[in-house]
């Protein structure tokens, strides 16, 4: 989970439980699944827990999660005891550092580190989060939709499922019916949300749903924290989720902010059990910051069009990725900045620069369809009949209803 959270919860630790504090020492429980299966649960000395699992046959270990950094020796020395030792594979299932922050202990040359493409560029800083990242601790392998792993007679699927960061991976094997969740479960309490890692309620919500009707009926989930659950129990998890968010956005309409929706205590009624895990008040303040996208930054379109007004394109477009790689958290990078800029320049007749532009915009949002069709307008300016088409095809494609597409594509090939 994210470092906002952990802060939280470590206030509220040092308030209560000053008296065990003394007690608490790295660990690392394992927990025997089947001949080829451990759980291996990491404690850190904060007392908060992350669940791994290693996969043990004859090509050696498969580990799905690294835990904390300071976990990963125990972690490490757990694994040695396990089949022949060797690990061969380490999967990360997002960004956060109860789950990459081992990395750098267990990587080294014989160890293949994969993840989705988004959690290398967090942990590379891209997005100004997280920094100082060994190099021997970043994923060898990324992916975008999905990817197979063959190990020790098994196909271990690797399926992006977004929603709690943009870059959550689901770990299926397809034999045993085992579907590491990574933090789209969590069982020790709330769910959770993290919209600065790129986490969306909606997209979270579209996600779960979509394991329930995706994975066999006797599929074990493993969740990032706590204890596993059945089908049965994911469908609960599920309705608990719609219902919180419904109560949280009515919520919002009635006016109410996450501190009044906290005071008023709105989730009372459903009774999750917290264990070190998020809070009732941490999810309400989560969904309302998905709802309300309360992006409040000011957008990167402001300093990029004073650059465009004194200089070009070429200059602009260097501060946008210096800007995105070092002042990420004080400007909202939305794909409505980048679009902006393009109708700007191209109202100026600065055509080829706006195509520039353009082009950035669909290389930062390569799935929002309104950046290829404006990136088709720019060429169709510029009479680039081919690259106009298809550019307004490919937008088209990501959005049948683009209707300004549908007659734009008419014109060009009426022409
Ligand atoms: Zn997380």
């Amino acid at each position: 989970m994210k470092i906002i959270v952990k802060c939280i919860f470590i206030v509220l630790f040092i308030s209560s439980s000053i008296v065990i504090k003394a007690q608490n020492t790295i660990t690392a429980e394992v927990i025997k699944i089947s001949n080829k299966f451990y759980k291996i649960v990491c404690k850190n000395t904060r007392n908060y827990t992350a669940n791994t699992l290693a996969y043990v046959g004859e090509e050696g270990i498969l580990l799905i999660d690294a835990g904390y950094l300071e976990t990963a020796e125990e972690l490490l020395s757990k694994i040695e005891t396990l089949g022949n030792g060797k690990l061969k594979i380490l999967i990360n299932t997002h960004l956060h550092l109860d789950h990459t922050g081992g990395n750098k202990l267990l990587a080294n040359d014989s160890v293949i580190i994969i993840a989705h493409e988004n959690v290398k560029k967090h942990l590379q800083g891209f997005y100004g989060q997280i920094r100082n990242v060994s190099p021997e601790a970043l994923p060898d392998i990324t992916f975008e939709d999905s990817y197979s792993v063959y190990f020790n007679n098994e196909e271990i699927k690797l399926l992006y499922f977004p929603g709690h960061t943009d870059g959550d991976i689901i770990v299926y094997f397809t034999a045993s019916k085992i579907a590491f969740l990574g933090d789209l479960l969590l069982t020790n309490g709330f769910p959770s949300v993290e919209s600065n890692a790129g986490g969306n309620i909606e997209q979270y919500i579209r996600s779960v749903r979509k394991i329930l009707t995706f994975f066999p009926e006797d599929t074990r989930f493993i969740a990032g924290h706590g204890r596993d659950y059945t089908l049965d129990e994911m469908k609960q998890y599920y309705n608990m989720i719609i219902n919180t968010t419904n109560t949280i956005r009515q919520g919002l309409k009635e006016g109410k902010d996450a501190s009044i929706m906290i005071k008023e205590n709105i989730l009372r009624k459903w009774n999750v059990k917290v264990t070190n895990g998020p809070t009732a008040d941490y999810w309400i303040g989560a969904v309302v910051a998905s709802l309300t996208n309360k992006n409040t930054n000011p957008s990167i379109a402001e300093p990029l069009l004073n650059t465009l007004i004194k200089r070009n394109a070429s200059a602009a477009i260097n501060q946008y990725r210096e800007f995105k790689k070092n002042k990420f958290n004080n400007y909202n990078f939305n794909e409505n900045a980048l679009n902006v800029l393009g109708y700007y320049l191209l109202g100026k007749n600065r055509v080829e620069e706006a195509i520039k532009i353009l082009k950035l915009n669909v290389e930062e949002y390569p799935k929002a369809f309104n950046v290829y069709d404006s990136l088709g307008e720019a060429y169709m300016k510029y009479g680039d009949k081919k690259r106009a088409i298809k550019n307004y095809k490919i937008s088209l494609v990501l959005n049948p209803d683009n209707i300004n597409a549908v007659q734009m594509l008419k014109k060009l090939k009426r022409n």
